[in-house]
Formats: structure tokens, sequence, C-alpha cells
């Protein structure tokens, strides 16, 4: 066991214990070696289930939103998450005083498809060791440099670090890289109007329309979703090209200013489509034009959610 899992084990079961919380979601052992499973901890006995390594793959502040109102929570939070569950708070969607974060310093999700690419899908088990990730399949031993298999959004990570956690296990880690982070946003740029909507098309018309996207991200929770909405139909249901589009294009305009850059949703997604390229392009925007990154303020609200009665546009007033 690694020394997170021990020190996430042991506070998980320290605030059931002392009651601070009524539940505390973690991860745990999952069904499929390269994934573990999100994990809903009532009891202190139920803390040794509790997991945490690379094979994390969901982001939990997703959680939040289904789960009741009154409730006190603990929650696992790396930098991502916890940047999520400060945009929650603001947005209303959990009392900040029936949280408890448990911050852990990130060093990144191992990219399960990254493996599956190299190994096939036959993996019997998956380890982390040091910067190595060894994966056991029926052909034998494979080893990888964990740098290698990370996912995309954890490559360009810029803060690994949980913010405004109750308790931090763990040391702090450096903070990532802004050239780093924004260089496919901008080389994304640099390409020809019609290479970027050739890229966009090829991306979009594989969708498959399951939402699982949307299922997996903490930013997502509006009960009724635009795409299930009849009167007015915002876009076609069916899976048309024009639907497909549509679907992509004001789900990103939904993250704008909101998304947390954790790459949840292309991990959930079972066609393997790009869709950080479009949201991390608004949150570029967001950091260049108003200054503002999602999850550095604990009360400044996005830009396209705020307003002020000096705004010049007189449509606010
Ligand atoms: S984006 Fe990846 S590396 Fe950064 S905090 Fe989230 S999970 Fe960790
Ligand atoms: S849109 Fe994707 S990357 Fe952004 S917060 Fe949601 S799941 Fe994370
Ligand atoms: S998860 Fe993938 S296939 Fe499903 S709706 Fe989202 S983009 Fe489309």
């Amino acid at each position: 066991m690694n020394q997170l899992t021990f020190a996430i084990r042991q506070e998980a079961a320290r605030i059931l214990e002392e009651n601070v919380v009524d539940v505390v979601i973690g991860f745990e052992v999952g069904t499929l070696p390269l994934k573990a499973q999100p994990a809903f901890i009532t009891r202190k006995e139920e803390a040794e289930k509790l997991v945490y390594n690379g094979f994390c793959q969901n982001n939990l502040a997703a959680y939040l939103t289904r789960r009741p109102k009154e409730e006190r929570i603990g929650i696992i939070c790396r930098g991502c998450e916890s940047r999520a569950v400060r945009a929650l708070v603001i947005e209303h969607q959990h009392d900040r005083d029936k949280l408890y974060l448990i911050g852990v310093p990130c060093t990144g999700i191992i990219d399960w498809r990254k493996i599956e690419r190299e190994v096939g899908e036959n993996t019997l088990q998956a380890v982390e060791e040091g910067d190595e990730v060894i994966v056991t399949t029926r052909d034998g031993e494979h080893r990888f440099q964990r740098v290698d298999v990370l996912h995309d959004s954890c490559k360009r990570c810029l803060h690994p670090n949980p913010v405004g956690a109750d308790i931090v296990l763990g040391d702090p880690l450096p903070e990532g890289d802004p050239e780093r982070a924004w260089a496919p946003v901008l080389e994304f740029e640099a390409l020809p109007p019609e290479e970027r909507y050739a890229y966009f098309v090829q991306e979009a018309e594989r969708c498959i329309r399951c939402y699982a996207c949307r299922e997996a991200c903490p930013m997502c929770y509006c009960t009724e979703c635009f795409v299930d909405h009849t009167t007015p139909r915002w876009a076609e249901s069916m899976i048309t090209p024009s639907g497909t589009q549509a679907w992509h294009i004001i789900r990103a305009f939904h993250q704008t200013g909101r998304c947390v850059s954790c790459g949840a949703c292309e991990r959930a997604c079972p066609m393997d489509i790009k869709m950080t390229y479009l949201v991390d392009k608004l949150s570029y925007d967001m950091v260049q034009q108003y200054g503002f990154e999602v999850g550095a303020s604990d009360e400044e609200q996005p830009p396209f959610a705020a307003f002020t009665l000096d705004d010049r546009n007189r449509f606010v007033r």
C-alpha cells in the first residue's frame, strides 16, 4: 500500500468516527485493472477499502451535485477536483461548511488507452512502482515510464496542488508550466481555418451521443441538459452532423470559465473523441481577456456569470 492510501484511510476513518462528515467520497479498487472506481464510505470500518493511485480516473467533484444538499461530505481532492469544488460552491451547489476537503498533491492520471494501445485489451494487473507503471498481461510483464502514459490533460496540468483543502496529505508539487499548458491551444489556433474545421468535423462525427462526457464532468449538473430540451429545441437529438456539432459547440460554451481541465470527459468517452481542445481555447481566452482562472478565488464568479451595474453594455443594467 502506498503512503497516500494509508494517510487517506486514516483521515477518512477519523472524520467519520468524529462525526465531522456523513460520507467520504474517494476511490476503491475497480473491477477493471487500469481503473479504480469511486467509493462512498459512511462507516469508519469501510475506510480500509479506499485506495489512491494513478488509476483513479474520475473527477470526484462530479458526485457533489448528486448528493443531498444537507449531507456533510468528505471528498478526496486533487488540484482539478478542488478547483471544481470551489466553482460548484460559488454556483451554490453545496455549502462550503458542509464539505471537508482531503487534499492530495497530484502526480497525474494514467491514461489506460495509451497502455491498451501498446498491450491490447488483455491487462490482468497494473501497479505503479515509483516512476514506472508495471502491467501484467497474458503475454507477460510490460513496463512503462509513468510520464509516457499520463493522460494529456495531466501532462499540461497547471495546478496539481489542491486549493482550499481542510487538510493536505503529501508534499506540495511544483506548479505546471503555462507555456506547455497552452501550447496545444496556440498550435491549433495557428492552423488555417479549414484545417481547424476539418479536425472539428472529424472528431464530432464519431460522436454517438451517449453523454458519458456530460456525466463525468463536475460542471455538467443541469437537471435538464439543453440537448434534452424540446421546447425550444436547441440541438437536434438525432445523430446527424449538425446535431453532434451543435452538441459539441454548445457544451464547450457552457464550460466557458467553468472547465477545470481535468480531462474526465475525454477519459469517459467510449469513442476516444478529443473534446478538451475546444474548452481549453475558451479557458485560454478567459485568462487572456479577463485574467480569470477557475478555482483561483473562492468567491469570484466566472466572467460570463457576473455583471456590474457600471458595465458599458446597457443590456446588463
Ligand atoms: S489535471 Fe491531472 S495532474 Fe492536474 S490535478 Fe487533475 S488529475 Fe492531477
Ligand atoms: S469539460 Fe471535461 S475537462 Fe472540463 S471540467 Fe468538464 S470533464 Fe473536466
Ligand atoms: S462521451 Fe463521446 S460519444 Fe458520448 S456524447 Fe460525449 S463526445 Fe459523444
